[in-house]
């Protein structure tokens, strides 16, 4: 067990590390966060802030040395020198997890292999490829980098088969996934945490909404007609958490098509639709996240309140912060970002509704 009063190691400095380091304060730790970029929200609010890049493995192995315990917040990590990293000081989640989310091929084969269903989808490795991909799948469908992809980054909708040349440019030809488009009923995501003794608990499930590839709202509950897919999705993050042996908190994305749980993509780490659970659950992501991986015992996790709506402030839509403080229902993060920049998430505001 890593007692309160150590030291948690976070590589990665944005807001989910930012969230962790607060969790992670409030029960007693000490943050050092680890991160290319000068400026770092998650060092904003840790004890110590190390600036080094993530393929350093030098680097890494000192900041390794020098933490009781570490975790990651970003998933764009290059793997090598995390696995170095773990034969210093205990790294959870296992690298495993992350390097096969980083792959969307590989996440989804390993997903087949477990009984989940994606999208239908093809690996691409040329226009040729994608052509062919296309004849097979059909429009509409959109064309994925494997790696590197966030927020809808790396992503491009192809409405007809002509469209693909300009597919394969906009993707500026990186190994690619062609998927067919789900026309799905609505996007919900399980959020779980597993301790290293293999207990696992689950938060409820929120409906999530997007726009543009990014997450708008998440609701909970996720609403009528849900259930057997939830069950479903449940029922295959189980199955991953427990073939990857992930500690931590895992987020698994699903679309709900006619009942049926067609799986989007996993993040073994806490995640944007499980901010609510900062309010709108007895124990947060962030705060069972800390709890795994220090192997604290795990926090309860059914809802604070009937029904909670969390919408991300994404630009400019974070300087609505004064109206948001007026209303007595709504709990305001900012996170600390000095450049409001077009599709960047600068916030978010959790509501705990009664109705
Ligand atoms: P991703 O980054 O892959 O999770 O994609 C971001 C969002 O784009 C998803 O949450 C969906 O709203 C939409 N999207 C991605 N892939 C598909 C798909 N195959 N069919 C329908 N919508 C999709």
């Amino acid at each position: 067990m890593i007692a309160p009063g150590s030291t948690i190691g976070i590589v990665g400095g944005g807001q989910l590390g930012r969230m962790l380091a607060l969790a992670a304060a409030q029960l007693g730790y000490e943050c050092h966060v680890y991160a290319p970029d000068a400026e770092s929200v998650a060092a904003q609010v840790s004890a110590r802030f190390t600036q080094g890049a993530f393929d350093d493995e030098a680097a890494l192995a000192r900041f390794a040395a020098e933490v009781d315990v570490a975790t990651y917040e970003f998933e764009n990590i290059p793997t090598a020198p995390l696995r170095a990293m773990a034969g210093i000081v205990p790294l959870h989640p296992p690298v495993e997890a992350l390097e096969t989310a980083q792959d969307r091929l590989e996440e989804k084969g390993f997903i087949q292999s477990l009984g989940g269903r994606p999208a239908p989808y093809a690996g691409i490795d040329d226009l040729a490829g994608l052509e062919a991909a296309l004849a097979g799948i059909g429009a509409p469908s959109i064309l994925k980098t494997r790696r590197f992809g966030y927020d809808g980054k790396g992503q491009v909708r192809i409405e007809a088969p002509d469209e693909a040349a300009a597919a394969w440019d906009a993707v500026r030809g990186q190994p690619s996934v062609l998927e067919g488009f789900i026309a799905f009923d609505a996007e919900f995501s399980i959020l779980l945490c597993r301790a290293a003794d293999g207990e696992i608990v689950f938060w409820d499930s929120p409906r999530n909404r997007h726009e543009g590839g990014i997450l708008v709202a998440s609701s909970v509950p996720a609403g009528p007609g849900l259930g057997k897919a939830i069950a479903e999705g449940r029922a295959l993050a189980d199955r991953i958490a427990e073939t990857l042996d992930h500690v931590g908190v895992m987020a698994v994305e699903f679309f709900a098509v006619g009942g049926e749980a067609i799986f989007n993509e996993m993040a073994p780490r806490v995640h944007n639709s499980g901010h609510w659970t900062i309010e709108g659950a007895r124990t947060s992501q962030f705060e069972n996240h800390v709890r795994a991986i220090c192997g604290l015992p795990l926090g309860a996790t059914g809802l604070a309140s009937p029904r909670i709506e969390m919408t991300n402030l994404v630009g400019a839509e974070a300087g609505g912060w004064r109206e948001i403080l007026a209303d007595p229902a709504a709990h305001l993060h900012l996170y600390g970002k000095a450049d409001a920049r077009p599709g960047r998430k600068m916030g978010h505001v959790t509501r705990l509704l009664n109705d």
